[in-house]
């Protein structure tokens, strides 16, 4: 599989067609992959695809990133199912152009949790939870495709498959607020949960604004429940469920979860599943004068 698509890579380097190629080579130890970008065709031969490609590359293509400023037309990427969601969802919100880019996917059998969980293989104890009820291992929208694609029915809900967010849910208002309250005792704003994150995609976040300041820049009580708060909101109906955010915190906040209940919530009030469509923009970007407004209490 990963033969077939350095063969492409290096043939669209060779002709001109792609300037990059996006994808993971071997990392700093057995264990990790980590993002290259190839320039040259030779390249490509250091290109790996395998359960320990977690990092979801699309970040890359955000246009707060340094990629678009350099001027290459056509990159190329290579991505598994939920990262060529990422695509899908920067493409239906105007971040990028699909003719700006060239899909790479390959069927997917999961990736690890964290590397560190890695030992040779993939199994139930060092799955990541985003791949149990995952619905683009085949992925959606690709220009190369190693093999025959076949259909997949992705009708069904979007995935929300975090075993802590229906223990969350379950908990009473005062149970979960203390839930949050201690895991964000931890943070310590380092914005790494930001960083990763292909659909937070301001120039300048809103955290980061001093005139005014928007959210309190404090590391303390306040400042990290604004910064969570008003994070979660800014991805209501974006976030595509990579689970990046959370497996960056070094202090090892779920902070997905906010993202993976709203996912819900959308679903159920605007039948919308981000990441599914280049065409159909996210609900809380678009106006419907029949829009609900069952969330006005
Ligand atoms: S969520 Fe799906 S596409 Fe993404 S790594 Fe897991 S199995 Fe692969
Ligand atoms: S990565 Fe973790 S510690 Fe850093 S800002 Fe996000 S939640 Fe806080
Ligand atoms: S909010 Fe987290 S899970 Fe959602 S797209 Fe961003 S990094 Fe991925």
């Amino acid at each position: 599989m990963i033969e077939q698509i350095r063969e492409k890579a290096r043939e669209l380097l060779e002709s001109g067609e792609l300037d990059v190629v996006i994808g993971y080579a071997e990392g700093s130890d057995p264990t990790r992959t980590t993002p290259i970008f190839c320039r040259k065709p030779e390249d490509t031969d250091k290109l790996v695809l395998d359960g320990r490609c977690v990092n979801t590359l699309p970040a890359y293509l955000n246009k707060r990133h340094e990629y678009p400023k350099k001027g290459w037309k056509k990159t190329g990427i290579i991505g598994k199912g939920c990262d060529i969601r990422a695509i899908t969802q920067l493409i239906a919100e105007n971040q990028l152009k699909r003719d700006e880019v060239y899909i790479f996917g390959a069927e997917c059998e999961g990736v690890v949790a964290h590397p560190e969980k890695w030992d040779g293989s993939l199994h139930e104890g060092n799955c990541a939870s985003k791949c149990s009820a995952c619905d683009v291992k085949i992925p959606l929208d690709t220009d190369f495709y190693p093999g025959e694609k076949p259909e997949v029915d992705r009708s069904g809900p979007y995935m929300v498959s975090a075993p802590a967010l229906a223990t969350l849910v379950k908990m009473d208002d005062e149970d979960r607020f203390a839930f949050w309250r201690d895991d964000f005792d931890r943070c310590f704003k380092c914005y790494a949960c930001r960083e990763v994150c292909p659909h937070c995609s301001c120039n300048i976040c809103i955290t980061d604004r001093t005139m005014p300041s928007w959210v309190d820049q404090a590391a303390h009580t306040k400042g990290v429940f604004g910064w969570h708060l008003t994070r979660a909101m800014h991805l209501v109906g974006r976030c595509t469920g990579c689970g990046e955010c959370t497996r960056a915190c070094p202090v090892n906040i779920q902070v997905d979860l906010f993202n993976q209940k709203m996912k819900e919530v959308i679903q159920e009030s605007f039948d919308y599943k981000s990441g599914y469509s280049m065409e159909v923009k996210p609900p809380l970007i678009t106006y419907n004068t029949d829009d609900q407004e069952t969330y006005i209490r």
